[in-house]
C-alpha cells in the first residue's frame, strides 16, 4: 500500500497549521479560538499532544507493545491544560517538534506494519494506516480553529468530503441524522443525509460551508429552511 498521497495531504495540513500559528504574536495566543472555552493556546497544546498520542499508536503498530493514545480522558484533558499554560516559546516548540516526531514515526514504519491494528481514543480498532487520516482531520480543522485567516474553504475538497462523511456517520450512529438533509450547492444532485424524510431540515451551501456547519463551528455560510433548529448536532 502506498502512503505517499495521504502523507502529502497531512503534511500540507500541518504546514498550514504551523503557518497560522506563526502569524500570531505570543500575546495573541491568549485570545479565543473558534472552540468554546478554548483559547488558541489550548488548540496548540491539543494538536501537539495529539501528534504524540498518534505517534504512540505508530509505535504500537511497529513493536506490538500496546501503547494507548491516552491513559484516560482525564489524563488527556489535564495534559492539554498543562500544555496551554506553557510559556509561548515552549508551546510553539511542542507543536513543531511533536509534528516532526509523528512524521518521522510514519516514515520509519516498515511497509508490513501499516496493516497492524491499534486502538483509537474512542476504543475503535483500526489499521495503523488510519492514523494518517486521524491526524489529517485534526490538523486541517484545528488550523481553522486557531481563528487566524484560514477557513474551511482552505481545506482540500477530498478532505472536506471525508470529514463530512465522518460527521454524518457519527450522527447516524446516534440516530441524529434523521430528518436532516444536506444539499451541496453547485453540484447537481449531491445530497447527504436523510433523503426520505417528508419535511426535513434542509441545509444548503458549498462543501466547505456545509462541513463548517456540520462540525459545529459558528459562522458557516449555509442557508437553512428552518431557522429555529439551524444548529448542528454535536460531533465526537
Ligand atoms: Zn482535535
Amino acid at each position: 500500500m502506498s502512503t505517499d498521497a495521504p502523507l502529502t495531504i497531512v503534511r500540507e495540513g500541518t504546514a498550514l497549521f504551523e503557518a497560522q500559528l506563526n502569524e500570531l504574536s505570543d500575546a495573541q495566543l491568549d485570545e479565543p479560538s473558534l472552540l468554546p472555552d478554548w483559547s488558541r493556546r489550548h488548540v496548540v497544546a491539543h494538536v501537539g499532544y495529539n501528534a504524540l498520542a498518534i505517534a504512540r499508536l505508530v509505535s504500537w503498530a511497529e513493536t506490538g507493545v500496546e501503547t494507548p493514545m491516552f491513559e484516560s480522558r482525564e489524563a488527556r484533558n489535564a495534559e492539554i491544560a498543562t500544555g496551554a499554560a506553557l510559556p509561548a516559546a515552549g508551546l510553539r516548540k511542542l507543536s513543531m517538534h511533536a509534528g516532526m516526531l509523528l512524521d518521522s514515526a510514519w516514515q520509519h514504519l516498515p511497509e508490513e506494519k501499516w496493516a497492524a491494528e491499534v486502538q483509537t481514543a474512542q476504543g475503535r480498532m483500526v489499521e495503523a494506516s488510519f492514523t494518517i487520516w486521524m491526524r489529517t482531520r485534526e490538523v486541517w480543522i484545528h488550523a481553522v480553529d486557531l481563528n487566524v485567516t484560514a477557513g474551511f474553504a482552505n481545506i482540500p475538497a477530498p478532505v472536506l468530503q471525508r470529514i463530512l462523511g465522518d460527521i454524518l456517520e457519527s450522527w447516524a450512529t446516534r440516530g441524529e441524522l434523521e430528518g436532516v438533509r444536506l444539499e451541496v450547492s453547485g453540484v447537481d444532485g449531491l445530497v447527504f443525509g436523510d433523503r426520505d424524510a417528508r419535511d426535513p431540515l434542509v441545509v444548503s451551501g458549498d462543501l466547505a460551508a456545509l462541513t463548517h456547519w456540520a462540525s459545529g463551528r459558528l459562522g458557516a455560510r449555509v442557508t437553512c429552511n428552518h431557522p429555529v433548529t439551524s444548529v448542528a448536532p454535536s460531533w465526537l
